[in-house]
């Protein structure tokens, strides 16, 4: 019974990690998403760079791109693509990646400082608040402002299909981001999610969890997520889930349940396997 629902499962990409997983996908009232490379793609583009105080457009983004040269973070991808020139790795120390803020680097002598808000904020940084569609990355250059570069990211094919599907099996969805507030709202939006959180750092995304697990009774909490930041909240979860096909190793390795594909949909249909297998076998 059980063992042919995991076989089913894994059939359609979903590795379900014993049947204790199966029972409380069957029990899932809340699937809680983590919004980058989860519900979007992941994959962003340079749209805008905005200078100030006598740098250029130029400089900002050989600051930028020199700061980000050897991060992983979907973000430093999109800056490297657009500025497409050689990198002169002898021109950078002192790199600092700091989880949920930017990047901290000396650049050919120059104090380099980019990532967003909170971090600007964090380092005493005066600048221009600016409510912008998208992501924003701002450069700080020995201490003074120097511009920004703004990034978007796109919705998934299937993110807006799933969140309905869920709302239809009468599952509650809530996204969780580490984004600014003004590009939570837009994607939330299209998503039709009411309920999500924005600025947060991957223990304040463990916090949420925390709060929805107690609200939820004896419903079942899930959470959906993709990198190295969203482990503890894939552990911390009723169910957690990982997307492995994109996903690091740390959020597959911690996962309760592993999607094979990156397609939102797949949430879906782990909850509808699960409790077709639970009809066959009661
Ligand atoms: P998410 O919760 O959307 O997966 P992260 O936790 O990876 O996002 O990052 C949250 C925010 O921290 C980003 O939106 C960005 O503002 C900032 N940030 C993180 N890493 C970098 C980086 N390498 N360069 C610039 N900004 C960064
Ligand atoms: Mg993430």
């Amino acid at each position: 019974g059980y063992f042919g629902g995991i076989g089913g499962a894994s059939r359609k990409g979903i590795l379900v990690k014993g049947s204790n997983y199966l029972d409380a996908l069957t029990k899932v009232k809340t699937v809680v998403f983590d919004k980058t490379g989860t519900l979007t793609k992941g994959e962003f583009k340079v749209s805008e760079i905005v200078s100030a105080n006598g740098f250029s457009n130029e400089d900002i983004l050989k600051y930028a791109a020199y700061a980000e040269a050897n991060s992983n973070h979907p973000i430093a991808k999109s800056i490297l693509e657009t500025y497409n020139n050689k990198i002169q790795q002898s021109e950078i120390s002192e790199v600092k990646e700091i989880s949920g803020h930017g990047i901290q680097a000396k650049i050919n002598g120059d104090e380099v400082l980019i990532g967003n808000d909170r971090f600007l904020h964090m380092e005493n940084i005066v600048h221009d608040k600016c409510d912008i569609e998208g992501t924003v990355v701002h450069v700080v250059v020995n201490k003074k402002y120097a511009g920004y570069i703004v990034i978007s990211d796109s919705l998934k094919d299937e993110a807006a299909e799933a969140i309905a599907e869920l709302n239809k099996l009468k599952v509650n969805t809530v996204m969780l981001t580490g984004d600014n507030k003004s590009a939570a709202e837009v994607y939330a939006k299209k998503l039709g999610i009411r309920e999500y959180y924005a600025e947060l750092l991957p223990e304040n995304k463990v916090e949420h969890i925390e709060k929805l697990l107690s609200a939820a009774h004896d419903g079942k909490v899930a959470f959906v997520g993709d990198g190295i930041n969203d482990a503890p909240v894939i552990a911390r979860a009723d169910v957690g889930i990982a997307m492995g096909a994109l996903g690091s190793d740390a959020a597959v390795e911690t996962a309760d349940v592993v999607l094979m594909t990156d397609s939102p949909m797949q949430v879906v249909h782990s909850i509808e396997v699960a409790k077709r297998t639970r009809t066959i076998v009661w």
